[in-house]
């Protein structure tokens, strides 16, 4: 039961290899519509709940209703990021969710990007857990990431030379560059 929660769901090996660098990507679907369903109920309770008085200002129940239903919103989106960035750092997933839910005003969340593990993933060839800013796997020499074919720094796939030391990368023959994408 626990595991077929969206929250409980192991990203894929493509999401997490993707997943590194576009952030936007971490926050689940559950919690784009949870967060579209709560700022709407911020709304309703702000200009359907709340009672109104004589003398109030339109704007300033107008402004309060979006203020507080984009701070609420934006908590269950960090709720939903969280839930999914605490998987690939191999945290436990139960304990930080119930610690970014439960400390009040957002101070679970500022623990949490405080004492949050470097990113893991594993080596696709032999499933070592490694970091993923390294370029190469530490147990089996696979090239996790393009590099330079003479100071072995790491390089953009796109680029011609090297930022750090000027190699010319086209004179590297598919392994320093390319080995990573070559098959
Ligand atoms: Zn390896
Ligand atoms: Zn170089």
């Amino acid at each position: 039961m626990m595991s077929t929660m969206p929250w409980n769901r192991t990203p894929s090996r493509a999401e997490e290899l993707a997943g590194t660098d576009d952030q936007l990507s971490l926050i689940p679907a559950w919690s784009v519509l949870l967060a579209i369903a709560v700022f709407a109920g911020v709304q309703y309770l702000f200009h359907g709940v709340m009672p109104h008085h004589k003398h109030e200002m339109l704007p300033m129940r107008l402004l309060m209703g979006y203020s507080w239903g984009t701070a609420f919103a934006s908590y269950v989106l960090l709720v939903g990021y969280v839930s999914r960035d605490v998987k690939r750092r191999r945290m436990p997933a139960a304990l930080w969710m119930l610690i970014v839910v439960l400390l009040p005003g957002g101070i679970g969340a500022v623990v949490y990007f405080i004492l949050r593990q470097p990113i893991l993933r594993q080596c696709p060839n032999c499933r070592t857990e490694i970091a993923a800013s390294y370029h190469f796997c530490p147990q089996c020499q696979f090239q996790l990431a393009p590099v330079c074919g003479q100071c072995f720094r790491g390089v953009q796939i796109t680029d011609v030379y090297c930022t750090q030391c000027g190699h010319d990368l086209a004179e590297d023959h598919a392994p320093a560059r390319l080995r990573a994408y070559s098959d």
